[in-house]
C-alpha cells in the first residue's frame, strides 16, 4: 500500500473511535459531581470540535468554552493600522502572511491598501520574505510578522539568516505573542467577576503545536498553582475527544495534573534549540493589548536593543499611532474571546457580520470561533 498523508490522519477521523471516546467520556462524567467547563485555548481546536460536531457528543454536565487562541482573531486595530500604514509609504514592501489580508483595522485592511496602489506580499513562509528584501535592494521590505509561540522560531530563523547574509534592508514588524499569560489573565478576570461554577474555567486543552516548540511545561503553572489541570492534545478529532476523556477523568479521580495527549510531537521540554533561537533575538514586552482582552502584562515578544535598527516600530516611530482603538460597537468579539459569549448570541452574526464582510476579527481569520460557527453552525441545530 502507498502511504498517503490521508492514510496517517485517517485513523484520528475515525466516527467508530470517535463515538466509542464518547461513550467513555458519558460513563466517566457519571462520577462528576458538578459541570466542567473546558477551555480550548486554540482556535484549530474550535475548528475540530465544530467541523467534526464534537459539542454534540458530549453529556450536558462536559462544556466547551472556546478560547482566544488565534494570533490574528487577538491583534489590535493599532497594530492592523501600522501594518496599513508601513505598507503605503513609499519604497516599501509589506510582507506578512496570508491569514492577515482581510483583517480590518479603523483604516482598512492589507487587501484594501493594495488596491490603492500599496505594495503588499502575503506569503506562506516568513523565509520568503528575504528572497522578497535581496530582489529589491532599493526597497525597504517589512515584515510583519504574528504568531504564538509555533511560527516564532521562523520569524528568530528568519531574523538571524537575513544577518549571516548581510541584508540590510529587511526590517521587522513583531507581534508574535504568548499562550500561558493570556491563560493566567483570563482565569484572573473572570475568577474575580464571575464566582459562578457556569461560567468558571475548569480545564484547559492545550494547543500541542505550540508545546512542540515550547514544551508542555508552559503550562505547569496552572494546576500547580490555580488548580485548572491542562491536556496538551492534538487537532484531530479522535486527539481532543482523548484529551476531553484525559480532563473528566482527573476530575472523576480528584487529580489535578498537567498532562500530554499529543505524545506523537509533544514533551514536556519542547524543542530546546528552537527555545535558544528565539532567546537569541527577542525578548519580552512589558505589555501588549490583545483584541477585546486589553492590555496582558508579558504576553508578547520584541526585538532586544542589539536589534533595533531593523524593529519597524522603532525605525518608523514618528509615523505609527500610539492611540487605543474601539473595536465596532457592535461586535462582541472580546466577550468571545474570554469565552463569555458564544458567537450566535452578536446582533450581527451572520447578517451585518459575514466572512465576505466582516466587521470583528473573529469572523475574518479562518481560525476564529465566529468564522467556525458560521461555517459549521448547522450541524449544530
Ligand atoms: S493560528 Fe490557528 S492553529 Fe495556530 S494557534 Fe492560532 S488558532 Fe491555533
Ligand atoms: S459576528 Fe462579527 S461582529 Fe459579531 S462578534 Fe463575531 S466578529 Fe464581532
Amino acid at each position: 500500500m502507498n502511504l498517503t498523508l490521508k492514510n496517517l490522519y485517517d485513523d484520528f477521523r475515525d466516527p467508530k473511535t470517535i463515538r466509542a471516546l464518547a461513550e467513555l467520556i458519558h460513563q466517566e462524567s457519571e462520577g462528576l459531581e458538578r459541570p466542567v467547563n473546558i477551555m480550548e485555548v486554540c482556535g484549530g481546536h474550535t475548528h475540530t470540535i465544530m467541523k467534526y460536531g464534537l459539542k454534540q457528543l458530549l453529556p450536558e454536565k462536559i462544556r466547551f468554552i472556546h478560547g482566544p487562541g488565534c494570533p490574528v482573531c487577538i491583534m489590535p486595530k493599532e497594530r492592523i493600522d501600522h501594518a496599513y500604514i508601513l505598507a503605503r509609504q513609499p519604497d516599501v514592501i509589506l510582507v506578512t502572511l496570508g491569514d492577515m489580508i482581510k483583517v480590518p483595522g479603523s483604516r482598512g485592511s492589507l487587501q484594501q491598501a493594495r488596491s490603492e496602489g500599496a505594495d503588499v506580499r502575503f506569503v506562506y513562509s516568513p523565509l520568503d520574505a528575504l528572497k522578497i528584501a535581496r530582489e529589491n535592494p532599493g526597497k525597504s521590505v517589512i515584515f510583519f510578522a504574528i504568531g504564538f509561540e509555533t511560527t516564532t522560531p521562523m520569524t528568530a530563523a528568519l531574523i538571524r539568516r537575513a544577518e549571516d547574509l548581510g541584508v540590510k534592508n529587511l526590517l521587522y514588524h513583531i507581534n508574535h505573542v504568548t499562550v500561558p499569560e493570556v491563560m493566567r489573565e483570563l482565569i484572573d478576570s473572570r475568577d474575580e467577576h464571575i464566582d459562578s461554577y457556569n461560567n468558571r474555567i475548569d480545564a484547559f486543552i492545550g494547543p500541542s503545536h505550540v508545546s512542540v516548540i515550547a514544551g508542555a511545561k508552559i503550562y505547569r503553572e496552572f494546576p500547580e498553582r490555580y488548580g485548572r489541570p491542562v491536556v496538551v492534545s492534538g487537532f484531530e478529532p479522535v486527539d481532543v475527544m482523548e484529551g476531553v476523556l484525559m480532563l473528566v477523568r482527573q476530575f472523576t479521580q480528584g487529580r489535578r495534573e498537567l498532562e500530554i495527549q499529543y505524545k506523537r510531537s509533544v514533551t514536556m521540554e519542547g524543542n530546546l534549540a528552537a527555545q535558544r533561537q528565539i532567546d537569541e533575538v527577542f525578548e519580552k514586552r512589558g505589555l501588549f493589548k490583545w483584541r477585546g482582552l486589553g492590555n496582558i502584562p508579558h504576553s508578547a515578544l520584541k526585538l532586544l536593543e542589539a536589534y533595533a535598527h531593523l524593529d519597524a516600530e522603532k525605525v518608523y516611530a514618528e509615523i505609527l499611532p500610539v492611540e487605543e482603538i474601539e473595536d465596532h460597537k457592535l461586535c462582541i468579539c472580546g466577550d468571545i474571546l474570554r469565552g463569555m459569549a458564544e458567537p450566535t448570541e452578536c446582533q450581527v452574526f451572520g447578517t451585518a457580520c459575514t466572512p465576505s464582510k466582516p466587521l470583528g476579527s473573529c469572523m475574518v481569520s479562518s481560525e476564529g470561533a465566529c468564522a467556525a460557527y458560521y461555517k459549521y453552525g448547522d450541524l449544530l441545530k
